[in-house]
């Protein structure tokens, strides 16, 4: 497996978690490496993750090396099989977005408003999908039938799972996401004026972005 992409998950799981993007030990990421993954483990704070102590999984979850992976890795694989365009993965608790997933009056196929360009040119399209209790793999069926959609996801009750063509693809996407759930609720109530579709089909699509 890559040192690079050791380095690189250990350099951003470090920064999302000091810049308060996960607590605890909550939030888990995941890098491609051909037919298999790195993931971080399981039980393992990301202000914590060594290089030399990063999990790694085939595609289909089955654990192959290093300490046992996160019980949420099913969430990383699932999405990594059904986009070959995403070589790493992104899942956070990060307060805001979880916040709207708590919600009960949002429509699942629009759960934030396109409030800014960048959250158009970064997430695009988000899905929500139905709650399952966390690591329960009941889930991957819905994930992989939300992923073929788009690259960013939200478990209602839960948080965000974000694809990219790299990490640092996949958690600029979060990030926004997590900052236009902020928006949201800033402005949730207030008369507001969302891009429209027009102004939403006007950037240029990405990689790691919705294929549609
Ligand atoms: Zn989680």
């Amino acid at each position: 497996m890559s040192a690079d992409a050791r380095r690189a998950i250990v350099r951003v799981a470090h920064s999302i978690h000091c810049r308060g993007l996960t607590h605890g030990r909550t939030g888990n990421l995941a890098v491609r490496d051909g037919e298999r993954v790195l993931v971080t483990p399981t039980g393992v704070s990301l202000a914590d993750v060594d290089a030399d102590q990063l999990s790694v999984v085939a595609l289909d979850g089955a654990h192959l090396e290093g300490p046992p992976p996160t019980k949420e890795a099913f969430l990383h694989v699932a999405m990594l099989r059904v986009r070959p365009d995403a070589n790493a993965v992104v899942h956070t608790h990060s307060v805001h977005a979880a916040a709207v997933s708590c919600l009960s009056d949002i429509d699942a196929d629009n759960p934030i408003p396109p409030l800014t360009a960048y959250y158009g040119m970064r997430v695009g399209t988000l899905r929500m999908l139905p709650y399952y209790a966390p690591g329960d793999p009941a889930a991957t069926g819905a994930v992989e039938d939300a992923a073929r959609v788009t690259h960013a996801l939200l478990l209602r009750n839960h948080g965000p799972v974000v694809a990219g063509v790299d990490l640092d693809t996949a958690v600029d996407a979060l990030e926004e996401l997590e900052h236009t759930a902020q928006l949201f609720f800033l402005t949730r109530g207030l008369a507001t004026s969302p891009l429209t579709s027009a102004q939403l089909h006007a950037f240029a699509t990405p990689s790691g972005r919705n294929p549609s």
